[in-house]
């Protein structure tokens, strides 16, 4: 894939970017190994200074970065402020926090003299390499980078190649913040490149954050070189609603969650599975809503949902809409690209999905969200467990006892009661099953990428 700037509300390539050479890559890698060696040194209060430098660059500077986000990839203005605010927010949240997460940890075993000191000590691994997708192209890599700086690694960020300007404006922020030439860098290289630097002794460590195909390589690559490494891929999350939910306003948290971001997000409510009891007014809602929402340039105030991010993608979401009709599914409202430039598909709805259509089993990325009945809470869980995926989901409901049976049972890395699934710094963050493994945010995210030494000092 090139690496490029093409607007995805005009289909207009707007720049195209040469990808580093080997020799150069080679020379980024051996910066990111040096800078390492003396960035490990640096304390927390430092390492807090420039996060928190960082965090008053992305907020002074929120509108430009900003619009470079709707660019590239096609989300709405105001959702790319919200992202780099939250970005903001994240630098400052561990700038406060780690040094906390990786405190020495005390232990206390019987068989120990009086003297004896005992604790576990994290201690940074080195250059990890950051595979990030387009999405959230600054929330995914912010939400890797801070923890794992504070925690005194270096970080290199292969980022998805239609987001490039996004990709130098993070590590130009970072620069600016203060951190040392080399702890951060940005390199512009396809995925073929990717292989050599997993193979590569000076990288420690590799996070990945994608698709499931994309996931198995890197994940496999890291194994065979026994390295540590954390996978966020798709998911196909369920949005479950039971008979007590306030049914207005739990289909507009349908809505917001199956449509947030374009439709285009890890953890949007893809399955909406619905209690047979009020199935047929739910339907009802859910179908109006989505015909509600207000399609168009991601630019202007008023618009809720962009084009998708690339053509591909859209062709990708036709042809699973199409074969699932064909195998039997109702389409209740939308269900074609829509007509003149740009990569629009209007809010969408598919029921009735018999279990061979596409969209029983695999992933949408765009906004179709697929209705599902269930005569009872059993029948509710059992679809919603009917999936590889299992990143996150919510359910909606005013019992308790039944929202125990939904945390305890579907199988998830996530599970949301009254809410929708979404992530911040504070609350680990990551799937079960094929959606991945790891956890990022919260003390997971700043220990992830360090080596928990168990120390005994007696
Ligand atoms: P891809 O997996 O195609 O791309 C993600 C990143 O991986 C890009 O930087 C891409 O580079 C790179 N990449 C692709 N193939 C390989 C490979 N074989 N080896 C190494 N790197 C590779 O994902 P999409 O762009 O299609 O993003 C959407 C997918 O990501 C969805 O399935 C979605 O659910 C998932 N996702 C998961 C999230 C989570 O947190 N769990 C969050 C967001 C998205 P390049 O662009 O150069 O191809």
């Amino acid at each position: 894939m090139a690496i490029a700037t093409t607007n995805p509300a005009t289909g207009e390539t707007v720049q195209e970017f040469d990808s580093l050479t080997e020799q150069e890559l080679e020379d980024r890698i051996q910066r990111s190994w040096d800078a390492f060696q003396s960035y490990r040194d640096t304390t927390f209060e430092q390492r807090s200074g420039w996060m928190r430098a960082a965090a008053d660059i992305l907020d002074a500077e929120v509108d430009h970065l900003a619009e470079l986000a709707t660019l590239e990839m096609g989300k709405t203005f105001a959702a790319a402020k919200a992202e780099v605010g939250k970005c903001a927010l994240g630098c400052r949240w561990y700038a406060d926090h780690a040094a906390d997460h990786l405190a020495d940890h005390p232990w206390d075993p019987a068989d120990a003299p009086e003297n004896a000191r005992v604790f576990t000590r994290y201690q940074p691994l080195g250059p990890v390499l950051a595979i990030m997708p387009w999405n959230f192209p600054y929330w995914q890599v912010f939400r890797f980078l801070c923890p794992a700086l504070m925690a005194g690694n270096t970080g290199l960020l292969k980022h998805a190649s239609n987001v490039p300007q996004v990709a130098l404006a993070i590590e130009d922020v970072l620069v600016r913040a203060g951190f040392p030439e080399g702890v951060f860098q940005t390199l512009l290289i396809g995925s073929s490149m990717i292989e050599a630097m997993v193979d590569d002794d000076r990288v420690r460590g590799v996070t990945l954050t994608g698709s499931e195909p994309a996931g198995r390589e890197v994940g496999a690559r890291a194994g065979k070189n026994v390295k540590t490494s954390v996978l966020e891929l798709g998911g196909s999350d369920a949005f479950i609603v039971m008979p007590s939910a306030d049914l207005d306003a739990t289909a507009d948290a349908a809505v917001a969650s199956r449509t947030l971001n374009n439709g285009q997000s890890c953890i949007n409510a893809k399955r909406i599975i619905v209690h047979e009891q009020v199935a047929d007014e739910f339907q009802r809602l859910l179908v109006e809503k989505m015909e509600a929402l207000k399609v168009g340039d991601p630019m202007a105030e008023d618009t809720d949902l962009g084009p998708m991010s690339g053509p591909q993608g859209l062709e990708e979401l036709d042809k699973q809409v199409q074969d699932s009709v064909a195998a039997g599914a109702k389409l209740l409202t939308g269900g074609k690209p829509m007509e003149g430039r740009g990569n629009y598909y209007p809010p969408s709805v598919l029921a009735e999905i018999p279990k061979d259509a596409p969209a029983y089993y695999e992933e949408l990325f765009g906004p179709v969200a697929l209705f599902f009945r269930a005569k009872d809470l059993d029948e509710a869980i059992a679809i919603a467990n009917d999936s590889s995926f299992g990143l996150g989901g919510s359910a909606w409901t005013q019992d308790a006892d039944e929202a125990e049976r939904l945390v305890n049972e579907v199988e998830t890395g996530m599970m949301n009661i009254n809410k929708i699934t979404a992530s911040t710094p504070e609350v680990p963050f990551g799937g079960a099953k094929n959606s991945g493994y790891g956890r990022e945010l919260a003390s997971f995210g700043t220990q992830t990428f360090t080596n928990a030494k168990t120390v005994w000092i007696q």
